[in-house]
């Protein structure tokens, strides 16, 4: 698929995946970025697919094949996950064939052996890829000879591919384990080798998760197996992603560990918009804040009114719900009511979408149509500068 794939038109076209393991998240990035419509049809899926299918960049249904799933399909891909259902993949491709229809198989050879530890959140840490040679045998506190790994952190970006860093791309393709995140740039993961293993442990709000002391214990797991394992974030390891959890759990089981920093979609977000969270003789910062406990929370810790007065641009993540709650608060400490505010959501991604309106609006609890999580919103002067869609864009 990454080879001829490249060569296909797949804008628009409609492409079936039957079964949604974790391994097939590059996949899926792949064909998202390529405007593919695709339709999943498997009794689970990885969380991060089901996120997607939430957020309607893709269709989702929790059952098995049935032939009148082929009907338009242009591309079916037979994506085994190691578990019962795998067996209708055989038909599935005597069927696609007959039909005329263009069969791929995602990698195939490596998932009995993975036993559905792709399929989903509850990944454990074996059966496993075997550790990486290179890592090379030392001898455990018993004296037995024993394999040590690693934990890297990488942050990811906000979702384009072009934006993971060098080294975070170097370290992805050095994996044995990846363990990603919903928001992660999950096109990265398709160029991954077979014996490379993907573990979704996405958290969709209010949904479907995997607690973060199960993603400690995953990590430290697959390290302690003698793995290279990358947790692979979306954004910044270390802005609002938990991160430091993660090190801490590490050290804690001495465990190497180490971070390489992402792009934020903090600032990423609204730069894609056309906003600088910055400008020269307009204002001179800007404060990252989340959203995620409104500003009348008994579990809020952040001075709304301070920030209000602050007079630097005020970056909001986790808070498409709260924004009605965080604009009255800054209305109500004196910022004024015409202060421009942008929302971009889905950033660095082919589903970008900005919206602008004001914090009185806000506060008035009228929410721009289309403004969905996640989404970064910037409060400010700088929100003037929001590049708008052209209207039949
Ligand atoms: N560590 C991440 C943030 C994790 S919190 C970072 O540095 O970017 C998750 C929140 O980040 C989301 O609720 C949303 O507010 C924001 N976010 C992450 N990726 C995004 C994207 N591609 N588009 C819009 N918002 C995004």
């Amino acid at each position: 698929m990454s080879d001829l794939g490249a060569q296909l038109r797949l804008a628009g076209r409609d492409v079936l995946l039957v079964g949604g393991p974790a391994k097939a998240l590059g996949l899926v990035g792949r064909l998202l970025d390529r405007q593919a419509a695709i339709t999943v049809v498997a009794p689970s899926v990885a969380t991060s697919i089901q996120d997607l299918a939430e957020r309607g960049a893709l269709a989702w249904h929790a059952r098995t094949y049935a032939p009148a799933d082929l009907t338009g399909i242009a591309l079916v891909v037979a994506c085994p996950t190691g578990g019962p259902e795998d067996e209708a993949l055989e038909r599935v491709r005597d069927d696609a064939d007959r039909a005329g229809i263009l069969v791929a198989d995602l990698q195939a050879d490596t998932y009995r052996r993975a036993a559905g530890a792709g399929a989903g959140a509850g990944a454990g840490a074996s059966p496993g890829p075997t550790p990486n040679p290179s890592t090379g045998p030392t001898p455990g506190p018993t004296g037995e000879a024993r394999t040590v790994g690693s934990v890297t952190l990488v942050g990811g970006g906000p979702g384009d591919p072009g934006l993971l860093t060098l080294a975070g791309l170097e370290a992805v393709r050095d994996a044995d384990v990846v363990v990603v995140d919903r928001l992660a740039p999950l096109e990265v993961l398709r160029d991954l080798g077979p014996h490379v293993q993907v573990i979704d442990v996405a958290k969709i709000p209010r949904g479907r998760f995997t607690p973060q002391e199960r993603i400690n214990e995953v990590l430290l797991d697959h390290a302690r197996a003698g793995r290279k394992v990358v947790r692979l974030k979306g954004g910044d390891p270390f802005v609002f992603g938990r991160g430091m959890e993660e090190v801490l759990a590490c050290r804690e089981a001495g465990v190497p560990v180490d971070v390489i920093p992402g792009v934020t979609s903090a600032v990423a977000a609204p730069a894609l918009a056309g906003v600088p969270v910055t400008h020269r003789g307009l204002v001179q910062g800007f404060a990252v804040i989340s959203g995620h406990a409104a500003p009348d929370d008994p579990r809020s810790t952040v001075d709304w009114a301070s920030l209000a007065a602050s007079g630097v641009s005020i970056v909001v993540l986790m808070g498409v719900e709260t924004l009605p709650r965080i604009a009255a608060a800054l209305v109500a400490a004196g910022r004024e009511a015409q202060t421009p505010v942008a929302c971009i959501m889905d950033a660095a991604t082919t589903r970008q979408r900005v919206a602008t309106t004001t914090l009185g609006e806000l506060s008035a609890g009228r929410i721009p149509p289309g403004v969905s999580a996640p989404a970064v919103t910037v409060v400010g002067a700088v929100a003037q500068f929001a590049a708008q869609p052209a209207p039949d864009a």
